[in-house]
């Protein structure tokens, strides 16, 4: 059957820093929603996990090498991306959304980005929306690897907007940054657990079914609220 563990430890890469989904906390230990998740289900389901936090890009690389048997990174089910891997059911819904400087009065609607330079990660929803829009809009793009460097750049002034994933950004700003987003946010699809196209499909049943019953017994929630609160 699809929904037994075949291998004895399946490798998952994940994030660097996507929080609250994936985070080092204060004892360097990486927590959030992703994790908390998955070591529910892999519980639940009887299957073991060992995670590695390498970067989104990394993440997808290694998934589509084999390197990894599969990824969890926030990771937005896209058309583009079910060439090349298959989902889990959705985990979580997430708009993608720009970001400026609290300070910043003079970006209020994408036109307002000409001449200026927008930041997104590497291999993200967001950097797709970016580039695809880069023409239209006349703005620069700069692409960074993990999110500290890119809201620093912010912070900085040597980019005047990025775009992330609009939960994350949300907890950035509870958590202390000075941001600001000033436009609608942008559909870019729900959150899916990821293996390559055809691989691992025991898997893809397991976190499935694992999922099912973390969200009918509370521990689905219970998990979201830890990191989000009521903002969830
Ligand atoms: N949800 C976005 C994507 O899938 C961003 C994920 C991330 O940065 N970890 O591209």
């Amino acid at each position: 059957a699809d929904d037994k563990p075949v291998k004895d430890t399946y490798k998952i890469a994940s994030d660097s820093l996507f929080a609250p989904f994936e985070f080092q906390n204060s004892d360097k230990q990486y927590v959030g929603i992703d994790v908390d998740l998955l070591k529910a289900i892999a519980k639940t389901e009887n299957f073991k996990i060992a995670m590695d936090f390498v970067g989104f890009q990394t993440a997808v690389d290694q998934t589509q090498a084999g390197h990894a048997d599969g990824m969890i990174a926030g990771m937005s089910i896209t058309a583009e991306r079910k060439n090349v891997f298959d989902f889990s059911d959705p985990y979580f819904t997430a708009n993608a959304s720009l970001a400026v400087k609290k300070t910043t009065t003079d970006i209020k609607s994408y036109k307002d980005l000409k001449g200026k330079t927008v930041g997104v990660k590497n291999g993200t929803a967001s950097q797709a929306f970016i580039d695809k829009n880069k023409d239209k809009y006349g703005y620069k793009v700069k692409v960074f690897d993990a999110a500290d460097t890119m809201y620093q750049s912010l912070n900085t002034g040597s980019i005047n907007a990025f775009m992330d994933d609009e939960p994350v950004v949300k907890y950035a700003i509870i958590q202390g940054q000075e941001f600001a987003t000033p436009i609608t946010p942008e559909k870019i699809g729900e959150y899916g657990f990821a293996v390559k196209k055809g691989e691992n499909p025991e898997l893809i049943s397991m976190f499935n079914a694992g999922l099912k019953k973390i969200k009918a017994n509370g521990q689905y929630d219970k998990i979201v609220a830890k990191y989000m609160g009521n903002d969830a």
